[in-house]
C-alpha cells in the first residue's frame, strides 16, 4: 500500500454533504480526500441565490461552495475535481479507488455524497430559462414567485403537494400534467382539488420555453387532440422525478427502488466503514441545510469508526 495515496477517509462528492464531511474529518486531524465529477460545489453551483441557509441571509450558490472549499482545505483536506471514477472497491476492510486518469488510492472508510438531479422535461428552452423562471425546488424558490401566475408540471405526490404550498406565495397555480389522472396519494389529489387557487390542465405537457432575459410564455400541447397553445406565465415549477446520483454504486451499496441509499441514522450503509450523505440517500427534504446535516452526522460516525478501528489494530501484535 503507497501510503501517499492511503487516507483516512475518502469522500465521493463535493457538494454541501461531502464539503461538510470533508471539514469535519479534516478537522479531526483524519487524512481525507475529496474526489468530485464535476465542480466543487454540486447542486449549489446551480443555485443563482440561496436565502434560507441559516446564518447567511442570501448568498450566491458559487460563494458559498467556495466557501465550504476554502474550509475544507484550510484544515488539509485534498480535494481531486472534474475526475471521472473508473473502479471503486467498497467490500472489505481497505477500501480502494481507481481514477479514469489512472491514480487510485486507497481509504480506511468511505463517504458517499454524490447527490442527485431533478429529472428533466428536454424540451426547448428548458435549458435557457432553468434558473430565470423555471425551477425544480418550491421550497428554494417560491418565494421569488409572490404574487405571481405560475404552473406547475405533474402529477405525483411532490406535484401536487408543492403546488399547495406554491399558494402561498402565487396568485395562482396551473397544475399541467399528461394523463387524465393523477399519480399521487388521494388526500394530496383532495387538498390540491379544494384550493382555490389551483386550477388543472390535464392530458397535457409543456412541448416549448419561451422569453428574453428570463421566461415569458410556453406551449402548452394537448396531448389527446394534438393542438398546441401558447401562455403567458412568469414561471414553471417541474416535478416530474428526481435521479439520485448512484450508477456507479449498484451492486456495491444497498439501494431502494428508487436508486436512493439505504441509511441508518447514524448515515452507515450496509457495508462496514461506508456511509452516505445529502440528496443521494433515501429522504425526503433535499436542500444544503439538510445535506450539511447528513455530512455532519456521517463525518462524525466515520471518525468513530476509524478511531475504533485503529484501536483495533493496535491490540493485534504485528
Ligand atoms: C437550481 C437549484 C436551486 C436550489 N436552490 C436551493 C436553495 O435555494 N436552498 C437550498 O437549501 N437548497 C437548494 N437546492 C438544493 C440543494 O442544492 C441540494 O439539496 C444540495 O446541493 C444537495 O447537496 P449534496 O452534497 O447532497 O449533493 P450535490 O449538491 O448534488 O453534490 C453532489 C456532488 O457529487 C458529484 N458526483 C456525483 N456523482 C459522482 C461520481 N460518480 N463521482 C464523483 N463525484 C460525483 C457531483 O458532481 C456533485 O458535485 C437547489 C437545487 C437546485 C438544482
Amino acid at each position: 500500500m503507497n501510503a501517499t495515496n492511503h487516507y483516512d477517509a475518502i469522500v465521493i462528492g463535493a457538494g454541501p454533504a461531502g464539503l461538510t464531511a470533508g471539514i469535519y474529518l479534516s478537522r479531526a486531524k483524519l487524512r481525507t480526500l475529496i474526489v468530485n465529477e464535476g465542480t466543487v460545489g454540486g447542486q449549489m453551483v446551480l443555485t443563482h441565490e440561496i436565502a434560507n441557509y441559516p446564518g447567511v441571509e442570501s448568498i450566491s450558490g458559487y460563494q458559498l461552495a467556495n466557501t465550504m472549499k476554502k474550509q475544507a482545505k484550510s484544515f488539509g483536506c485534498d480535494i481531486r475535481a472534474n475526475v471521472v471514477i473508473s473502479g471503486l472497491e467498497l467490500a472489505g476492510e481497505t477500501k480502494g479507488l481507481t481514477l479514469s486518469d489512472g491514480s487510485s488510492y486507497t481509504s480506511d472508510s468511505v463517504i458517499l455524497a454524490t447527490g442527485g438531479r431533478s429529472r428533466t422535461l428536454g424540451v426547448p428552452g428548458e435549458d435557457t430559462f432553468k434558473g430565470r423562471g423555471i425551477s425544480y425546488c418550491a421550497t428554494c424558490d417560491g418565494d421569488f414567485f409572490t404574487d405571481k401566475e405560475i404552473i406547475v408540471l405533474g402529477g405525483g405526490n411532490s406535484a401536487l403537494e408543492e403546488a399547495v404550498s406554491l399558494t402561498r406565495y402565487a396568485s395562482k397555480v396551473h397544475i399541467v400534467h399528461q394523463f387524465d389522472h393523477f399519480q399521487a396519494f388521494e388526500h394530496a389529489v383532495e387538498e390540491a382539488r379544494n384550493n382555490p387557487k389551483i386550477d388543472f390542465t390535464m392530458e397535457s405537457s409543456i412541448t416549448a420555453f419561451y422569453g428574453n432575459d428570463k421566461l415569458e410564455s410556453v406551449d402548452i400541447k394537448n396531448l389527446r387532440t394534438g393542438e398546441t397553445s401558447r401562455f403567458s406565465t412568469d414561471g414553471v415549477f417541474i416535478f416530474i422525478g428526481y435521479i439520485p446520483n448512484t450508477e456507479l454504486l449498484k451492486g456495491k451499496v444497498k439501494l431502494n427502488q428508487w436508486g436512493e441509499i439505504q441509511v441508518n441514522p447514524d448515515m452507515s450503509t450496509n457495508i462496514e466503514g461506508v456511509y452516505a450523505a445529502g440528496d443521494c440517500i433515501a429522504k425526503r427534504f433535499r436542500q444544503v441545510a439538510t445535506a450539511v446535516g447528513d455530512g455532519t452526522v456521517a463525518a462524525l460516525s466515520a471518525s468513530a469508526y476509524l478511531h475504533n478501528l485503529k484501536t483495533k489494530k493496535q491490540l493485534i501484535p504485528a
